[in-house]
């Protein structure tokens, strides 16, 4: 069976590509636990150097997976660069700790205790279509690292980069079945990786509703599982922040990828003290975003991926939604949508409760800090957020009160490879990137010596 990859900002086919059976699943999980066998004795030095000699051929084929990605999924040709940028950045990050995977000598009595840090063996991660570098990077760069082979499948709209990291990890010396790239449909290759003995730990990114099915299906074998899943992020405003500033961020901290982002800050609580003055501020803000042409390096916001997403995200903006203001968007073929802002939204409508990935902001003023913690919270989910005030106290105050794992202050960044990065509630469960992700792809084995005569 093949699939036609459409250029969501033509229509267009970009290229057709075969997708696996559940036999080809089989074989390709087959080959990595093959792999495991030689990966896990490779010398600590020398995994470290491969993972390096792969980050170089990532940054030799940068613009190339750049261009595949404006093709594939419509991303603008600034994001794709970064995207492609993160993924060698994430193996030269990693590529450290074959080398500084440290177990632990604990005091004991009679003896002498040891801990050591060991692979898994076959790690199956399933990524989505929104982030489709960066997401595979954040499962393999780690799970490599600590000796571990690994099967990857892209999602079924977007395999085309992942296609390509799988041979330039060959070309920079990879033995073959390290790392399997196995395209194909979630009912089929990622549900494998869920119910195959062979694969110790499936990493999801997705929506929330696959997620807890994967959750559900991994228990059977109790086998270990990392999830990103959805958002609902707040953008919390108080007056006595730089107005201007968080005003002229905010389209960037929800609009970016077209809204297509889990961290998406996709619900502004604004202190209702500054809330006038912030939408006038917001408004022009909104207005200039530049929506257009993904391969042109001015353009800040493409289409949506799919048909279907359009289809989806228009949902939320019915002929009679409050529409406070929108954007632009090209008209003729490609999946657009207009940044578009609801206001005023309760807090109980489904534009203000459900993730929409899309470019749709709902706006909510709010009347004190205990008021602004109890919307922020008011979500099954909890994943990112940001805090604008001039005043530290309060920002810690509030950051230690919202339950979200990825918090930022007077910025609306989220993700850092150095740092830790996921979900509270059905967010996620785990996490990932940052210092402590070999964590979640080892097992600790403890050894205990006799030192009796
Ligand atoms: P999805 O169905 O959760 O897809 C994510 C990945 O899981 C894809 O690779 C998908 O494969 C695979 N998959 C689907 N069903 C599976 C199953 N039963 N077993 C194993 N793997 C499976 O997400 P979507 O339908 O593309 O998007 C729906 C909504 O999810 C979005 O509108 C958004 O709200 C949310 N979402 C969130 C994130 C995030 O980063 N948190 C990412 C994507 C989507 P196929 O592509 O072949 O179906
Ligand atoms: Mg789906």
């Amino acid at each position: 069976m093949t699939y036609d990859v459409i250029n969501p900002a033509t229509e267009k086919v970009v290229r057709s590509v075969e997708l696996a059976s559940v036999e080809d699943t089989d074989a390709a999980i087959a080959r990595a636990a093959e792999a495991f066998r030689t990966w896990r004795a490779v010398a600590p030095a020398d995994r470290g150097r491969l993972l390096r000699r792969f980050a170089d051929a990532v940054d030799a084929d940068l613009e190339n997976l750049a261009q595949l990605e404006v093709e594939n999924a419509g991303h603008t040709i600034g994001n794709a660069r970064w995207e492609a940028g993160n993924v060698r950045d994430v193996l030269g990050y990693y590529s450290a700790a074959p080398e500084r995977l440290f177990g632990r000598q604990i005091p004991v009595a009679d003896g002498i205790d040891l801990t050591f840090k060991e692979p898994l063996g076959v790690v199956g991660i399933i990524v989505p279509w929104n982030f489709p570098m960066p997401i595979a990077g954040w499962g393999f760069a780690p799970a490599l690292a600590a000796g571990n082979t690994v099967v990857l499948k892209p999602a079924e709209l977007t395999p085309l980069t992942a296609i390509r990291l799988g041979e330039l990890a060959l070309e920079a010396g990879l033995p073959p079945g390290v790392l399997e790239i196995v395209p194909g449909a979630g009912t089929v290759v990622g549900q494998r990786f869920v119910t195959h003995s062979a694969v110790r730990k499936v990493v999801f990114t997705g929506s929330t509703g696959v997620g807890k099915q994967i959750m559900a299906g991994c228990a059977d074998q109790v086998k270990r599982v990392t999830l990103e899943l959805g958002g609902k992020s707040a953008n919390i405003v108080f007056a006595d922040s730089d107005l201007a500033k968080a005003a002229a961020q905010a389209p960037y901290g929800v609009f970016d990828n077209a809204g297509q982002d889990c961290c998406a800050r996709s619900r502004i609580l604004v202190e209702r003290t500054a809330y006038d003055r912030f939408m006038e501020l917001f408004e022009p803000a909104v207005q200039g975003v530049k929506v257009g042409d993904p391969s042109d390096p001015a353009t800040e916001m493409g289409p949506l991926i799919s048909a279907r997403q359009l289809e989806r995200v228009a949902s939320y903006v019915p002929d009679d939604a409050p529409v406070a203001f929108r954007g632009s968007a090209p008209s003729g073929p490609g999946y657009w949508f207009a940044p578009t802002v609801l206001a005023p939204v309760s807090p109980d409508d489904r534009a203000a409760r459900e993730e929409i990935f899309g470019p749709v902001v709902t706006v909510i003023p709010f009347e004190d800090e205990a008021d602004a913690i109890r919307i922020a919270n008011d979500s099954q989910y909890g994943l990112s957020g940001s805090i604008w005030t001039r005043d530290v106290g309060r920002a810690l105050r509030v950051g230690r009160g919202v339950e979200a794992g990825a918090l930022s202050i007077n910025s609306n960044s989220s993700v850092r490879y150095s740092t830790p990065f996921g979900g509270y509630k059905q967010s996620g469960l785990g996490r990932e990137l940052g210092p402590d992700a070999l964590d979640a792809f080892t097992e600790t084995k403890n050894i205990y010596i006799s030192t009796e005569d």
